[in-house]
């Protein structure tokens, strides 16, 4: 086929935003027609709102075998689509779905992975893919040899754009039973909270060491509240069980990439700047004028956490009933 295959995400039948943020990747490259591939029961219901974002096909993968997620059967499957479509391009999520199942495709296909891209563009007819490098402390611009290349980009970086586009194609494809018999698969999965995803988040309010306690905390929440932000965390905070394991931010927790990231009483460690550099402002509230944090802040307020959070929600507050 040529031209560009989207690994779309779904959870509960619902597409992930970040679907749309790699349909809108793929079209913006121009290089030929974007088709795209979801996995699990609702898959061939994403049509009319894929093809708002400029994807012309949908090849919906159902059946029993792909309720739940396995690693191996996915992949399985997704390289026998792969295969059939015969794509130039194919652009996965970097979430930790696809930050899964991409190495595994890239590995049967023997085909040039990039992760973790943080933009895409076509240069003379390839694709150059900027990633960080070095924990966030520099960007590489790369380009992959041979075809099919694959990419996959992190959530929020990219624009989601409307293109106006008819609803896609469904077009169901025989793949031979391949993926229908995964030698693991996920048997129940148990959901941290119902609150906003991190990586997902526009906006992330996130409190380090500085909270000095658990229910601290809550002054977090409240002004994620009237912020409409999901909350974050430096790792010795979730370390120490003060918030759950699914808040950590860093190299070695979640890779975060808001409009706006708070960081309260977070000292900025290289490791926590290496999951927040992707972000478009960052504020940092801290007491200490030398934090390392102020070298990456766009916005720095320094001061007494205790006394700056309350009144900046309570400001908050008065400013939206103004509204
Ligand atoms: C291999 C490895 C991987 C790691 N991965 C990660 C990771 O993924 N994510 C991560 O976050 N860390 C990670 N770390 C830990 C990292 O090195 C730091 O130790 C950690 O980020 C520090 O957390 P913190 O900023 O909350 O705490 P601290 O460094 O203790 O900073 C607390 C800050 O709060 C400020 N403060 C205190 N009281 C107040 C107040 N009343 N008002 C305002 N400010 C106040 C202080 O001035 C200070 O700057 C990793 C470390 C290693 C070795």
């Amino acid at each position: 086929m040529a031209g560009i295959c989207v690994v779309a995400e779904q959870t509960d039948g619902k597409l992930r935003r970040v679907s749309l943020e790699a349909a809108s990747a793929a079209k913006a490259l121009g290089m030929g027609a974007v088709t795209a591939v979801a996995f699990g029961p609702g898959a061939d219901t994403h049509a009319e709102v894929l093809g708002r974002h400029g994807v012309e096909a949908l090849v919906p993968v159902m059946g029993p075998t792909f309720e739940t997620y396995s690693s191996d059967g996915f992949a399985e499957a997704l390289v026998a689509v792969i295969r059939a479509l015969d794509p130039d391009v194919v652009i996965f999520p970097a979430t930790s779905w696809g930050k899964d199942l991409a190495p595994r495709v890239s590995g049967l296909l023997g085909a040039g992975l990039v992760s973790d891209c943080t933009a895409l563009a076509n240069r003379d007819g390839d694709v150059v893919a900027t990633r960080p490098i070095y924990a966030g402390k520099a960007f590489a611009t790369v380009r992959v040899e041979g075809r099919p290349k694959l990419f996959s980009l992190r959530p929020n970086v990219q624009r989601v754009e409307e293109t106006g586009g008819l609803a896609a194609r469904v077009t169901p494809l025989d793949l031979g039973g391949a993926g229908a018999a995964p030698k693991a698969r996920v048997t129940a999965v148990e959901r941290g909270s119902d609150k906003v995803e991190l990586t997902e988040a526009s906006i992330i309010v996130s409190g380090g060491r500085g909270m000095k306690a658990p229910e601290n905390f809550k002054l977090l929440d409240e002004l994620a509240e009237v912020l409409g932000a999901a909350v974050g965390s430096s790792r010795p905070v979730a370390d120490e069980g003060w918030v759950p394991h699914s808040y950590h931010v860093g190299q070695t927790g979640k890779v975060v990439s808001p409009d706006l990231y708070i960081a309260v009483g977070i000292s900025g460690a290289i490791q926590h700047i290496a999951g927040i550099s992707g972000s478009k402002y960052i504020v940092a509230i801290n007491n200490d004028p030398d934090a390392p944090i102020f070298k990456v802040a766009n916005y720095g307020l320094v001061g007494d956490l205790f006394q700056i959070v309350p009144a900046l929600t309570q400001a908050l507050r008065e400013y939206k009933a103004q509204q």
